[in-house]
């Protein structure tokens, strides 16, 4: 089958609009949201509809097509993103972006649950909730752009992990195309059932590789009634996690809480967002809480028992300007880094945060390499977003090896909750033993024996 008479055939099932082969056009959908990764593909595949991604897939089977899965393309390990130029294993590749497919079901106000089209973006299934008084469990920075289908596939956590925890928890469903161009759906919004194997869990974290999501049936959540924002300048790491722990013995329900550092402060504030506190401080963390009664005098009354507060400001919820700061790290530290910015999620074991935080902070000077760490992150669940700016390119596998080596030494991991997509897959070895792996290899041959869905993704 010649290439072009293969893409006719998707345009046939798309409509010709939406097979995308202007390479200005396609410019877009190949680079990711760092700018450190980009492919190509041959065409951008738009389906509307789950039988539109089934009929795509099959023509894409038989003629041993690569597809790359994408979403909102605001992953931050360059999985969103085709194979660079020679590395993909077919002589054609085409990103299926799930732009088009947005539909929102109907919201089972009861049963607290709606089903949304894999292209649904966070924000949108969330206000969708709201109309009924509930809220989407899951939320984040990106929640305008990365979509229903993109953080199940990456099993998303964001700031409302600590309270409701990962995507892969709210997912109830899930409806999906196989490698083959089989509809696997398993669509139950009961509670309880066991009936063998967890297929929705499976997809949850599967990073694109082993069937495309085409639509989620979650599970939501019902919002506090009110809550409290504070932030709090420490001298020390362990002072979050301690405060976090008196919070919740003085009965407070802790929705979120968010370590920055004064250089990210700093950054964001040059940036344009405001200080918090006023006074510069080694750490600020931001912790919103809720609760039966005088919630935030019981948060002021919490903090005064921790060491090392320096200062602390607060805001009755949603506190946009006190979230701001925090919010907007990722988008500043892409604008300011030189070289395209060093992106490692990790995680440690709670009580070894504040020894990650100064071993990671040390990683420059102990390689003797010019470039500046920011690290921040969702604390509660021992998650740091270390990231390293103006890292020359000759530079960046050491700087990732001695991260790396600091997390595995602490018996952490290399990947909170963004994915291995194609920035760790040299990795993954540090994170699961020969025989984990070799499972998640069986599964992948089992479920994509040509290894057509996202190569190079997770297994490098
Ligand atoms: C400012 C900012 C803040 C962020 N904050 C967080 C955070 O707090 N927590 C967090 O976990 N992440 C965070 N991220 C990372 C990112 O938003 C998440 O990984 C998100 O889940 C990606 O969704 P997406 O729709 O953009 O997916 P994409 O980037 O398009 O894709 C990500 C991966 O999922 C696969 N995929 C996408 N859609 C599908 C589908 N329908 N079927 C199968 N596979 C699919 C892709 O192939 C790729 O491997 C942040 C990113 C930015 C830019």
């Amino acid at each position: 089958m010649s290439p072009q008479s293969a893409l006719d055939r998707l345009a046939a099932i798309v409509g010709a609009a939406h097979v995308i082969t202007d390479p200005d056009t396609l410019t877009g959908y190949l680079t990711d949201w760092t700018g450190r990764w980009t492919g190509v593909a041959d065409a951008v595949v738009r389906p509307r509809t789950c039988e539109e991604v089934a009929e795509v897939i099959a023509v894409c089977a038989a003629d041993g097509i690569s597809v790359c899965v994408q979403g909102g393309n605001t992953g931050l390990v360059g999985g969103s993103i085709p194979p660079a130029a020679g590395d993909s294993p077919t002589r054609l590749t085409i990103v299926l972006s799930t732009a088009r497919m947005t539909d929102l079901d109907d919201v089972d106000v009861i049963g607290r649950s709606v089903g949304v089209a894999a292209g649904a973006t966070v924000d949108a299934v969330d206000r969708h909730a709201a109309r009924h008084g509930l809220r989407f469990g899951v939320d984040l920075a990106a929640r305008e752009s990365a979509t229903a289908g993109g953080v199940v596939a990456t099993n998303a956590g964001g700031i409302r992990m600590i309270r409701h925890g990962n995507t892969r928890s709210q997912v109830l469903g899930i409806e999906a195309v196989l490698a083959d161009g089989r509809i696997l759906r398993r669509w139950s919004p009961l509670i309880k059932d066991n009936v063998g194997y967890d297929l929705p869990g499976l997809l949850a974290g599967s990073e694109g590789t082993l069937a495309v999501i085409t639509k989620v049936l979650f599970s939501l959540v019902t919002p506090p009634a009110a809550t409290t924002v504070a932030v709090v300048a420490v001298d020390r790491v362990a002072a979050a996690t301690e405060l976090i722990a008196v919070a919740g013995r003085r009965g407070l329900v802790v929705e979120a809480a968010e370590i920055m550092t004064e250089a990210g402060i700093e950054l964001v504030h040059a940036h344009g967002a405001r200080r918090p506190v006023s006074e510069p401080a080694p750490f600020e963390f931001l912790i919103e809480v809720s609760g039966a009664g005088a919630v935030d005098e019981e948060l002021f009354a919490a903090i005064e028992d921790i060491d090392g507060v320096l200062d602390a400001v607060a805001e009755p919820g949603p506190a946009p300007a006190l979230w701001a700061a925090r919010e907007t790290h990722t988008e500043a530290i892409a604008r300011d880094t030189s070289t395209p910015v060093v992106k490692l999620d990790v995680s440690v074991p709670i009580r070894s945060l504040p020894a990650a935080f100064d071993r990671l902070h040390a990683v420059p000077g102990d390689l003797g390499i010019g470039c500046r760490p920011i690290l921040f992150g969702h604390v509660g669940d021992g998650n740091i977003h270390a990231n390293f700016l103006d890292v020359p390119a000759a530079d960046v596998h050491r700087v990732t090896e001695a991260v790396f080596s600091v997390i595995a030494d602490l018996g952490g991991s290399i990947s909170a909750e963004h994915g291995i997509g194609r920035a760790k897959s040299a990795w993954i070895g540090l994170g699961r033993g020969d025989v984990d792996l070799g499972v998640m290899r069986t599964l992948k041959t089992a479920l994509d024996p040509q290894g057509l869905l996202n190569p190079g993704v997770i297994f490098g």
